[in-house]
C-alpha cells in the first residue's frame, strides 16, 4: 500500500485499537472514482476529516476511459433540463441535482483552474481533450488540503462497531470512522476496480439491490452492411426504436458506430438503455448512418461489463435522498453508480456521480 506521510499517519490515527482515534475519521469514503474523489474534495472543503480508499494503484482508472479518454464530465444545461433528459431516477436524484447542478459543477472545475470546452450541444469536457485533466484537478487538490488517499487498498468489508461508528476492514488492516461513503461505482470495466464490492457490503448490512443490466452498451447485429465497415463512426446517424406495434416509443439522433459485433455509438447506447428500462422483450429498432437505414428486431445487447454505465444497485428504496444515507444502518451513506442510478450519454453519470456524493457529504456536516 502507497502512502504518503499524512496518509501514513491519519492510517495510523484510525487503526482499529486506538481507543482515542475510534471516531478520528468522521468520514470513510471507500472507492476513489468519481463520486469518491468528488466527495473527498467536498469533505475538504468543509473541513470534514476523511481519508479516502481506494482499491487501485491510482484514483480514478474509469475516468481516465471516459468518452474515449476526453472525459465529458457534464453538460451546460439547468437542473431542470437535466432532470427532464436523465429518466427513471430524475425524482429519486432531483434534490441532490438542484443542489449541484451542472453548472456548479462546470463552476468548480473552472475554479480549479481547469480549461473547458463546450461543445454546440453543451457537452463539456477539458479543453485539452484529456481526462488526466480531471483526474489530476483533483489529485491536486486533495494533495493541497492534505486529505489522506490510500490507494493500492482494497476494502473487503464493513462492519457497524459495537460501540457506533464502523469497522472498514481493508486488505491489509482496519480502520474506525464515524461515518461510511460507499462510492464503489457499477459492475462495468471490472478492470478500472469496480467490480461490484459496494453492493455485496450493502446486501451484507441489510439492503436490497436491483439485479444489474447493462446500460450505454453496444446491439448485437451480424450483418455485413454493418460488419463490413466496423471501425467507421457515423456522427449525424439516429436510431429509432419501435415497440410490437410498430409505434416510435423513441428517437435519438447522434453518433452511430459500426462495429465487428454491430452497432454502438450514443444513438445506440440511449436506445439501447431505453428498451432495457422500459424492459422491452419485442420490439425493433431503426439505425441510419452513412446513407443506410436498417431495421431489426430484438437485439442483443453486449455483456453488462462492457457497459457504460451499470443498471441496478443499491436499491433506492434503502437510501433516503434527502441524505443518500441508508435506511437500514445510520451513518451508511451511498454515492454514484454503486446506486441504481443511471443517466444518458452526455455527461449525466458523472454529474449524477458528483451530486449524490456532494449530498452526502452536506449531509454527513449537517
Ligand atoms: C468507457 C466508458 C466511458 C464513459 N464515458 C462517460 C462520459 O463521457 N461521461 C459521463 O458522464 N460518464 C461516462 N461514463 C460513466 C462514468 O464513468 C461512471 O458513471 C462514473 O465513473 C461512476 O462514478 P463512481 O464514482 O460511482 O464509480 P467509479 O468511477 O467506477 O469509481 C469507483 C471506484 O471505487 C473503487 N473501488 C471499488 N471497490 C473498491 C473496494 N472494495 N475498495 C476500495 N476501492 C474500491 C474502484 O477501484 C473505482 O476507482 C463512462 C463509463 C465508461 C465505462
Amino acid at each position: 500500500m502507497k502512502t504518503n506521510n499524512h496518509m501514513a499517519k491519519t492510517a495510523d490515527m484510525v487503526k482499529r485499537g486506538d481507543e482515542g482515534a475510534v471516531r478520528a475519521a468522521k468520514l470513510a469514503i471507500v472507492g476513489g472514482g468519481a463520486a469518491g474523489m468528488f466527495a473527498a474534495a467536498v469533505a475538504a472543503e468543509r473541513h470534514v476529516p476523511c481519508v479516502l480508499i481506494e482499491r487501485k494503484a491510482r484514483l480514478g482508472s474509469k475516468v481516465l476511459m471516459t468518452a474515449n479518454g476526453r472525459c465529458n464530465f457534464t453538460k451546460d444545461i439547468s437542473a431542470e433540463d437535466f432532470l427532464r433528459d436523465v429518466g427513471p431516477c430524475a425524482r429519486w436524484v432531483a434534490e441532490a441535482i438542484r443542489e449541484c447542478p451542472p453548472r456548479q459543477v462546470i463552476k468548480g472545475f473552472k475554479s480549479l483552474n481547469v480549461p473547458l470546452r463546450r461543445m454546440p450541444d453543451g457537452r463539456m469536457f477539458p479543453a485539452d481533450g484529456k481526462a488526466a485533466t480531471i483526474v489530476h484537478a483533483f489529485g491536486d487538490l486533495l494533495r493541497d488540503e492534505s486529505v489522506p488517499i490510500l490507494t493500492n487498498c482494497p476494502v473487503v468489508g464493513i462492519a457497524v462497531a459495537p460501540r457506533g461508528g464502523f469497522v472498514v476492514r481493508t486488505a491489509n488492516f482496519d480502520l474506525s470512522a464515524e461515518n461510511v461513503l460507499v462510492a464503489t461505482g457499477g459492475v462495468s470495466y471490472p478492470k478500472t476496480g469496480s467490480v461490484g464490492d459496494g453492493q455485496n457490503f450493502a446486501r451484507a448490512l441489510g439492503h436490497r439491490l436491483v439485479p444489474y443490466r447493462p446500460g450505454l452498451i453496444g446491439l448485437e447485429a451480424n450483418d455485413r452492411r454493418i460488419t463490413s465497415l466496423a471501425g467507421r463512426r457515423f456522427e449525424d446517424g439516429r436510431a429509432k426504436v419501435m415497440d410490437a406495434s410498430g409505434r416510435v416509443v423513441f428517437d435519438y439522433r447522434g453518433e452511430v458506430d459500426c462495429e465487428s459485433f454491430g452497432l454502438s455509438g450514443a444513438a445506440v447506447y440511449n436506445s439501447q438503455r431505453f428498451i432495457e428500462h422500459e424492459n422491452m422483450s419485442d420490439y425493433s429498432i431503426e439505425v441510419w448512418f452513412a446513407h443506410e437505414r436498417l431495421t431489426f428486431r430484438n437485439l442483443r445487447p453486449r455483456p453488462v461489463k462492457e457497459a457504460i454505465v451499470t443498471l441496478g444497485g443499491v436499491s433506492l428504496d434503502d437510501v433516503n435522498p434527502h441524505t443518500m444515507e441508508s435506511r437500514k444502518v445510520k451513518g451508511l451513506y451511498f454515492a454514484g453508480e454503486v446506486l441504481d442510478i443511471d443517466g444518458p450519454t452526455g455527461g449525466y453519470n458523472l454529474t449524477l456521480a458528483f451530486a449524490t456524493a456532494r449530498k452526502a457529504v452536506v449531509s454527513i456536516c449537517g
